[in-house]
């Protein structure tokens, strides 16, 4: 079991942060990569502000949050730091987009045409638009989010509805299991579906990216082409709460 240490400086949040970069190097070289091609998003979820701010004073520029709410108002809370953009990447009820239309540059769970269309609605009222990632079940486990592989085709051709929405690729949470075998298998399903759907895509669906792998599994999954991997506890330091306080389901594997 990976253990995570608490980032409480500057320095602290630079070592850790370089200590990801060298990992993502890593994977990357072993397939032949550059490593250019691949985006780390730090996942500041539980985090109070003080230690976010220790995290800007060591670079990160993007952050990703998995409620609305609470990113909203972390948001809110550093207004200050204007070149601060804020990613939300967990699951988002419909009748919260407004929330998301306010303030996040980028979504990367989207999972509904009913969403798409809340969300439409609210960002074009607040004349703005948003970077998006289409949520895919890759595990097929009942209690995780996203779309079934099988509906994904048809949920992109009816995305030109919804101009304020950019599709930048597709996102996936991989089972939560010490399998790795299971792991990568997740990220190949994401990775061939991609491929599979690419050339019929809508002009406009950009299906260039690839949002996959977490503290636990991201060179796996950029071994498999990820180009965002979402890290929180690797760099900010272990999480207090249960995955399963942001994954329904997923404390029953004992893993996280
Ligand atoms: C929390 C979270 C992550 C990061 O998980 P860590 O174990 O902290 O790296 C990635 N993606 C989503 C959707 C999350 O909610």
């Amino acid at each position: 079991m990976m253990s995570y240490p608490q980032a409480t400086s500057v320095e602290d949040f630079r070592r850790h942060l370089a200590a990801v970069q060298a990992r993502i190097h890593a994977a990357c070289e072993r397939v032949g990569r550059d490593p250019a091609g691949v985006r780390l998003l730090p996942v500041s979820k539980t985090v109070d502000e003080a230690h976010i701010r220790l995290s800007y004073a060591a670079g990160c520029r993007q952050l990703g949050e998995n409620k609305v709410q609470e990113a909203h108002r972390k948001w809110q809370a550093m207004a200050d730091l204007p070149d601060l953009r804020w990613s939300v990447i967990g699951h988002l009820q419909s009748n919260k987009a407004k929330w998301v239309a306010r303030f996040a540059t980028e979504f990367q769970a989207l999972d509904s045409l009913r969403l798409a269309a809340a969300l439409q609605q609210r960002l074009q009222a607040e004349g703005r638009s948003l970077d998006v990632f289409v949520q895919v079940n890759t595990s097929g486990e009942a209690s995780k989010y996203g779309l079934a592989p099988r509906d994904v085709q048809a949920f992109l051709a009816a995305m030109p509805a919804y101009p304020a929405l950019r599709v930048r690729g597709l996102m996936t949470l991989a089972l939560l299991s010490t399998d790795t075998a299971r792991v990568r298998q997740c990220f190949i399903g994401l990775r061939t579906l991609r491929d599979q759907l690419r050339p019929g895509a809508p002009a406009g669906v950009d299906l260039g990216g690839l949002s996959m792998g977490m503290s636990g599994d991201f060179e796996i999954a950029i071994e498999e082409g990820a180009t965002v991997v979402r890290v929180g506890q690797a760099i900010y330091g272990a999480r207090a709460l249960p995955d399963s306080h942001y994954w329904p389901g997923a404390a029953s594997t004992g893993v996280g």
